[in-house]
């Protein structure tokens, strides 16, 4: 069906209880493309500086992914800083320099345009909008934000709803959404809005699927200690989308096979700073958490 993931390509400087790195590569989209990467060769779109290393080029390059719809320009490139508390599923956003990312409009690629699924990462709604202008006929469009859009954006936001298939946020964002203290009450609004299908992501306790008359549930992998949040939710998605593409399924079975996939590929993008765990992955590794997912939950 072919993937395209459109989302933004960073440095991050992260503070978490125990260290602080500057300027590791991150990015919505550079998570969510190296994760699927390992279910399929996905397209990327987004913008990096000229100071944007020439090895993760290589490095994606490598993985498969699809450059066509790299845009390299003159400036530097996007820089995140955040912080993280005790709780890893809370942090603070302190220093949000947009640098190329400013102006970034992409046009898409032809091949692009015919793509049959969608992502939009945490971007701004009016981009996601301006994308799905772009695009003909996907068979899946699926988007994840963020609470400064659904503060400041939410107008945006809700036109952008109505046009996709599948929202991946996490819990907090989906109250904020939704006015909702109940996760299953704020699922059901958001399946009111636009969508499908509602992903939520519940941090170190899994996430939820929901659909019109059906939820699923999936655990994180119990771990002991998290070393980076950071683009844990974007990887879910990659995984979970990834793994639609390489079955070219949608049914239920499908659906639940990728949420757990998804919820793999996020277990592993914690377990360093940045990308670092996601860089040589082995299908070995991969299917044996898998296998782990699922014992953990069978029981006789
Ligand atoms: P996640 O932890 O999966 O929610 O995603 C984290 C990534 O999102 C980081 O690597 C950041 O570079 C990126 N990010 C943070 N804020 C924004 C923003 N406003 N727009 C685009 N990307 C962002």
């Amino acid at each position: 069906m072919s993937l395209v993931i459109v989302g933004s390509l960073a440095f991050d400087t992260i503070e978490t209880p125990s260290e602080r790195r500057e300027r590791v590569i991150g990015g919505s989209a550079t998570y969510c493309a190296l994760a699927a990467s390992y279910f399929t060769s996905p397209y990327l779109v987004g913008v990096v500086g000229e100071d944007f290393p020439q090895e993760v080029i290589k490095l994606f390059q490598h993985r498969g992914i699809d450059l066509t719809g790299l845009e390299v320009k003159e400036g530097r490139t996007f820089h995140w800083e955040g912080r993280y508390g005790h709780d890893p599923n809370h942090r603070l956003t302190l220093k949000l320099e947009l640098n190329v990312f400013g102006d970034f409009h992409p046009s898409l690629p032809r091949k692009y345009r015919q793509a049959g699924i969608i992502f939009l990462a945490n971007i701004d709604p009016d981009l996601q909008e301006e994308i799905l202008h772009q695009v003909v006929n996907p068979r899946l469009v699926a988007m994840d934000t963020i609470d400064h859009w659904i503060k400041n954006k939410r107008e945006a936001l809700f036109r952008v709803l109505k046009k996709v298939d599948i929202l991946l946020a996490n819990e907090e964002e989906i109250k904020l959404l939704t006015d909702e203290i109940n996760l299953i009450r704020a699922g059901r609004k958001i399946l009111q809005l636009g969508p499908e299908l509602v992903v939520i992501k519940k941090g170190e306790h899994g996430a939820l699927v929901l659909g019109e008359g059906w939820v699923f549930g999936v655990l994180a992998h119990p771990c002991e200690e998290v070393i980076d949040p950071t683009g844990a939710g974007d990887c879910f998605a990659g995984g979970f989308l990834g793994y639609l593409d390489r079955v070219r399924q949608l049914s239920q079975r499908a659906i639940k096979r990728a949420a757990v996939y998804g919820s793999v590929m996020a277990s592993f993008a914690i377990e360093d700073f940045g990308i670092e765990r996601l860089k040589n992955l082995k299908e070995e590794e991969i299917k044996e958490r898998f296998l782990e997912f699922k014992k953990l939950v069978s029981f006789a």
